[in-house]
């Protein structure tokens, strides 16, 4: 890593962060503002910094991703270091780490999705949120995303903010893509797309849906694509009927979606179903998707109760957007059932004792909820059991230059600071070439070419 200077003004401890997402720089914030710090590195496996603020927000909320400028503020202070693509776990381990630093504060996050759990999520054309997502914002380790071609029906499951972005996306129109961030093959793909209908699979009614109203409202106002609700699915029940009088949350959404049911269909190019009280059942296809199988999960006006089919979709399409789950990070406790690292006030617990010096934060922490800025209070939190835990940690047998050494001999090219703003200029000249956004560069080996170049 570069020395970028003086480490004067602390009290000689050192500090890891793994993982520069949000919760991981708003915790560096916290620290750096402790002066607590002789030295504070920054360990992320992608190239760039900022995770789902670059590989997660939708690229047509540029102004959202916009908050990786407060995010990079800690990289302003000369005893922070960031440390690119490298992967903890696998080119330096937690132990090594915790050898080498005083305190390490985990904050992954969530890379993978939850299953559902039904037959058929494995064929092609069956697709997590992350996936879909990871492609579109041009995540180097993104799996290929290959739309179907013959694709005319998406089918995307779930109730949140993430199911809305995809089923916007898919239902945009590319030219409206064109001047954001995403890479040139994803527009194509999407461009080329011959997909006519989304349907959005909601498990519960419109009172219980975590949509939040501005991204609801952008879906009404899409261009070339009609809103279809049944109305027999906004029939409120007792439960439902006091979650709309006491939750102002609930009622939008609920006289969003009313309104919605009674828009007269303009023969648009593009349709949106919203289905609730909807849950797939199997995911039918032999080698690829072709249908999906829905089965109703209340009983609701019509047809008679008792007598509820399964509806079967015709779909070349699925995306399951029903939350995120971590991975573990070997050398650390997991739970596997919430996908997070186990923790009281931050400090990880193996068996319910504390590991000493290492801490968890963000989602890693708390498990896939809130917004960007959720991760700032929870980050503060942990900063603060760090801060409180500090003058009676074990000494630290090693020296963070130890790890630097480390990842030399282990052949890992380590991206700085200096490197990412390079890259990130890079980026931003492709953008200004068309008139738009920075186009992240989604491949690993360009990136780090366009790094070696200084292109
Ligand atoms: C699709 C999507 C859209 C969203 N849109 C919005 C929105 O519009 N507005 C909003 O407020 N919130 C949004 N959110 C929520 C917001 O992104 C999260 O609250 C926030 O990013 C969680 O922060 P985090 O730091 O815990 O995790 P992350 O942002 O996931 O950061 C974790 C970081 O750790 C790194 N990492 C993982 N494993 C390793 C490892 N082994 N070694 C080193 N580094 C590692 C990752 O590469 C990543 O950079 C969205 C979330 C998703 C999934």
């Amino acid at each position: 890593m570069e020395d970028d200077g003086s480490r004067s003004g602390a009290a000689g401890r050192a500090a890891a962060i793994v993982g520069a997402g949000p919760a991981g720089l708003y915790a560096l914030a916290a620290l750096v503002r402790s002066d607590r710090f002789d030295r504070i590195d920054v360990f992320e496996a992608a190239p760039a910094p900022y995770g789902l603020v670059r590989y997660g927000v939708a690229p047509d909320h540029p102004k959202t991703r916009n908050i990786s400028r407060v995010l990079a503020q800690g990289f302003t202070h000369t005893r922070v270091r960031f440390a690119g693509n490298v992967h903890v776990g696998r080119d330096v381990t937690v132990e090594e780490l915790r050898a080498a630093y005083d305190a390490v504060i985990v904050s992954t996050g969530m890379l993978g999705d939850r299953r559902l759990g039904i037959p058929g999520e494995d064929l092609a054309g069956s697709y997590g949120a992350s996936e879909l997502v990871a492609w579109y914002t041009g995540h180097p380790q993104a799996r290929a995303v290959e739309l179907p071609p013959n694709l005319t029906t998406a089918t995307v499951i779930g109730a949140g903010n993430v199911a809305l972005d995809i089923a916007r996306i898919l239902a945009k129109d590319a030219t409206a893509l064109r001047g954001t961030s995403m890479p040139r093959h994803v527009l194509d793909a999407l461009a080329a797309s011959t997909v006519t209908d989304i349907h959005l699979v909601a498990r519960r009614g419109p009172a219980q849906a975590k949509f939040t109203s501005p991204e609801l409202h952008e879906l009404g106002a899409l261009e070339g694509v009609d809103l279809i609700v049944d109305p027999d699915d906004l029939v409120l029940g007792p439960a439902d009927e006091e979650a709309v009088a006491t939750d102002r949350h609930s009622r939008v959404i609920v006289d969003v979606c009313r309104e919605w049911s009674e828009r007269p269909r303009t023969g648009a190019r593009r349709r949106i179903h919203l289905h609730y009280w909807s849950r797939p059942v199997r995911i039918l296809g032999t080698t690829a998707v072709t249908g999906i199988e829905l089965a109703p999960t209340r009983l609701g006006t019509a047809p008679p109760p008792g007598d509820l089919p399964t509806l079967t979709l015709p779909t070349e399409l699925v995306v399951r957007a029903i939350g995120y789950h971590g991975t573990p990070i070997p050398g650390l406790p997991f739970d596997d059932s919430s996908g997070t690292v186990p923790s009281r006030d931050g400090r990880v617990l193996d068996d319910d004792a504390v590991l000493a010096g290492v801490y968890v934060t963000g989602w890693l922490r708390r498990g896939p909820t809130g917004v960007i800025a959720t991760n700032r209070g929870d980050a503060n939190e942990v900063a603060e059991s760090v801060l409180a835990d500090l003058d009676t940690l074990p000494t630290r047998q090693g020296d963070p230059d130890t790890v630097d050494k480390l990842l030399t001999e282990r052949g890992i090219r380590v991206v700085s600071w200096t490197d990412w703003l390079r890259l990130e200029a890079h980026e931003k000249a492709a953008g200004d070439a068309g008139g738009g956004d920075p186009i992240v560069v989604h491949d690993l080996a360009a990136a780090l070419e366009v790094i070696a170049s200084g292109r």
